[in-house]
Order: C-alpha cells, then structure tokens, then sequence
C-alpha cells in the first residue's frame, strides 16, 4: 500500500520559498510580498514530480513570523520531522549566509535526503555564487528561478529521485485503524488508554527514522488490530500546536494506510472546520469513520449544545457516523470503541447479493422516476456488488448518470438506506450497456 510522501521547503526569510511553493503546485495566484512574513494564503499543497509521483509540499515560510532569522521554529521542525525529503531554499542573489550554515546544520542533524535550491537563478549574481554553496556540503544542488520558471524541471527530477518509495509491508487481514485529528484533542491520551489494556504483540521497529512505525494489538476475545503509526501520534502528543492544515495533511497521510479512521475530537470545543477536514478526508478516500467524542468530562449545557448544533454538520459530512462520547482522562466510553469499530468494519466490508440489489433498485425507481438524459430516458438493467470496503455497486443502464446528477445521489442514498450502511461511503459505478 503506497503512502504519499512528503516534502517540506526550508530556508530563511525572503529567499523566495513562497514563490517556488507556488510554482510547484502550480497556483499562479503566488502571492509574494517584499515584505518577509507575510501571512501566506496556505502552506500545504499536491506537486506532481513526474507522470505516477505526487507529492505533498509543505511551505514551512508559511509557519514563521518574517523577522526569525533562522526560520526554524518548533512548527516548521515539526514539519521538517514529518517530511520525507527537504528543499533547502538559498537565495543566489545575495550569496551565501550564516543564517544558511545554521539551517543546513539543523536539517542535516535529521538525517533525511537534502535538496540544495540555488533560487534567484535569473540574476547574473545567482549565476556566479552558486558553486560558493557547495560548502554546505549537499550533493545534489539545482539553480532555479521560482520567478521566472526556470530548472523547475531539473528540480522536479531531483525530487523524484529522492523522495522515497513506501512500500510499507502489511500485516494481511488485520484490520488497520488510523486515530487521527487535531492537535490537542487527546489522541495519544486515547492510545495510552487502548493500548494499556490490551496486549501489544508487535511494534514494529522502524528501519528509518521516516518510517511509519504501527502497533499490532490483541484483544482479550483474540481480535487482532494494526494501529497506523503510533509513533507519531506519541510524537506529535509532545508538540500539539500544529497549525491545522498541517495536521489535516498528516491525518490524511494515516487514513490512506488504513481501512478505518477513528477521529477524536474535543467535545469541550465543538465541530471544528479541522474536524471537518479530517472527516472529509477519510469520507473522500472510501475509509470507514467512527467519530471519537473526547473530553465529554468538560462540558456543561452550553457546551453541550454548540457541540450538538455541530453535529449535525458532522453527520452530513459522514452521512450518520457512528459516535461514542468518551473521556480518556478518566477512561469512560473506552470501552466501547474496539466494539464499534468492530461492527462498522463489518458493515464496510458487506458483501450483498444481486437479488436484493436488484429489488433495491426496482423500489428505489419505482419511488422516483429517473430524469431524462440528453432527452433520452434512462433505464436500469442491472445491479451487481463489485467490490467491498468501500463497498462499490455496478449499474449496467443505457447511458451515464452525470457525477454531480441529483439522481445519482437520491440512488446512492436510497441504497444507504435500504441496506443499512449508515457513515459509510458506497460508491456506484455506472456501465453504459
Ligand atoms: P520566502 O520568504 O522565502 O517565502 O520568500 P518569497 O517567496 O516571499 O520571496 C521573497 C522575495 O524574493 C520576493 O520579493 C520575490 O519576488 C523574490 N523572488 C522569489 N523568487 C525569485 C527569483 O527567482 N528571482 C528573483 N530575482 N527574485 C525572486
Ligand atoms: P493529542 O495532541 O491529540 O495527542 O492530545 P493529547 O493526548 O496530548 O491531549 C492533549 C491534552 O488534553 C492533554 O493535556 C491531556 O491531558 C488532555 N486530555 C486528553 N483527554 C482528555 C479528557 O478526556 N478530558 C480532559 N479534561 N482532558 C483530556
């Protein structure tokens, strides 16, 4: 199972950062400013680096006030651990500086594959300093202009290079859990909780410092469970002021290696657009969810219902997720997690038959008529299960029902509905016979 890696551009203020952020993800609305920090527009993004890699560029400039001099802070550090490869940004123009040792010093201590970016490529000062930063000591160095789009080729290919190919082993028909959310909201709590009761069978040691390192847990009824990546739930635990689009990017990088995201939220602060994102993530990638209320020992009435008017919203989000409210500080609801988890997996991985399928679908047709389609009527033939977790329906009909068609969500909620498959998300597949 692949994970998508992770880059972080690194270097100090007004190197130009921002600029090559906004180039590599291929937004021309860069905005830069002469001014150093600058609150920028957002610092995660998606980078293809060639025809099968994509990647996620993280702009830690974006993560420090302008007048740091180093540009490092606990945050991009932060970033720069969550990273699989880092673009140092030096600025060509004005030459060499301390502020580029010390950077380089640090980002060199983590041991992870260094890209040196020589940016400001199109003045004639870049031209003749770059060979002055061979002394940092980095192999593989590029000029580039983020201005003025140039070497951003070369540099996509240094990056593919590098950037390295998780191919994390897994551990067959044991059923991966992510626990995932926003900073502070008790996660590692959580973990202490769940895996203090049970017996942990393996943890896997990392063979580098990137790797994800998961638990495998077994409960008393002998049920076994991988948890993705509690190393860095432990981690990040210690360093819980991530700003959220961060966080929401490294939710998203353990959903993808799991098969259920078990997202906390803090029920002392509400629904959060965070919590939002996180859900919207797992939905968007066909995982299943079971929402984790946290913290339920600090609400009073107020509190209570601003998180139950979020609610609402949640449920939307997840069409009915499944929610237990818990404390992992005194341990209440715990309990009721591994059960959950367990019976929404089991809906997940639901394998339903063609006939019921098929009288499904009459009833749900029969109920609402299915609009024209480019002025033709659109007729049913068939439906058959193809695929479970997410589970994934073939339709076989005369002609397409358009992605966004008010139809095609009444079908797909209708058959929620019908079988039952409340919080999780079902995919149809229209063939044109
Ligand atoms: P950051 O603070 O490192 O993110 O730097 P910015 O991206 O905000 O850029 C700082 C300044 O450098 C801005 O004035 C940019 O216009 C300028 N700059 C960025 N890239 C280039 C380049 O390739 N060539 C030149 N000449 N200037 C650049
Ligand atoms: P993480 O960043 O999501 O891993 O969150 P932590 O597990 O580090 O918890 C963040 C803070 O919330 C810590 O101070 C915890 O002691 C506190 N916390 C966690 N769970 C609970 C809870 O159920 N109730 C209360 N009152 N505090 C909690």
């Amino acid at each position: 199972m692949g994970m998508t890696p992770t880059v972080a551009i690194v270097g100090r203020p007004n190197v130009g950062k921002s600029t090559l952020f906004n180039r590599l993800i291929g937004e021309r609305r860069a905005i830069v400013h002469d001014l150093p920090g600058v609150t920028r527009d957002r610092i995660t993004g998606p980078c293809q680096v060639d025809d099968e890699k994509s990647l996620i560029l993280i702009d830690t400039g974006g993560l420090v006030p302008g007048d740091d001099p180093l540009g490092l802070n606990k945050q991009v550090l932060q970033a720069v651990e969550e990273s699989d490869l880092l673009l140092l940004v030096v600025d060509g123009k004005s030459g060499l500086a301390v502020a580029d040792e010390r950077v380089c010093h640090e980002l060199r201590s983590t041991g992870k594959p260094i890209v040196l970016v020589v940016n400001k490529g199109d003045t004639t000062a870049a031209k003749e300093s770059q060979y002055d930063f061979y002394s940092l000591g980095i192999d593989r160095q590029v000029l580039v202009s983020a201005e003025h789009n140039l070497g951003l080729g070369e540099l996509r290919g240094a990056m593919a290079d590098l950037v390295p190919d998780f191919e994390v082993p897994e551990v067959p028909d044991v059923p991966r859990l992510a626990i995932v959310g926003r900073p502070n909201v008790g996660k590692s709590s959580l973990l202490n909780r769940l895996v203090g009761k049970e017996r942990v069978l393996v943890s896997d040691q990392p063979g580098t410092t990137r790797d994800p390192i998961d638990t495998v847990l077994e409960l008393e009824d002998g049920r076994r469970y991988v948890l993705v990546d509690t190393a860095g739930i432990r981690r990040r635990g210690r360093t819980a002021d991530a700003p959220e689009e961060l966080a929401v990017m490294m939710a998203r990088r353990q959903i993808e290696r799991s098969d259920l995201a078990i997202v906390v939220v803090d029920a002392s602060q509400g629904i959060t657009s965070g919590d939002l994102a996180i859900s919207g993530t797992a939905w968007e990638l066909g995982k299943a969810s079971v929402i984790v209320i946290n913290k339920w020992d600090l609400l009073d009435e107020d509190k209570r219902s601003d998180l139950e008017e979020g609610w609402q919203r949640l449920d939307e989000v997840l069409a009915g997720p499944p929610r237990i409210n818990i404390s992992a500080l005194t341990g209440r609801g715990v309990d009721k997690i591994f059960p959950e988890v367990e019976q929404t997996l089991e809906r997940f991985n639901t394998q339903r038959g063609t006939s019921e399928l098929n009288r499904i679908f009459e009833g749900l047709l029969r109920r609402h008529r299915p609009p024209a389609i480019e002025g033709q009527p659109w007729n049913l033939m068939y439906v058959t299960q193809v695929k479970t977790a997410p589970p994934t329906f073939m339709l076989f009909a005369n002609r397409q029902l358009p992605h966004r068609a008010t139809y095609r969500r009444y079908l797909v909620n209708g058959l929620r509905r019908e079988l039952g498959l409340e919080g999780i998300p079902i995919r149809l597949v229209i063939r044109k016979r």
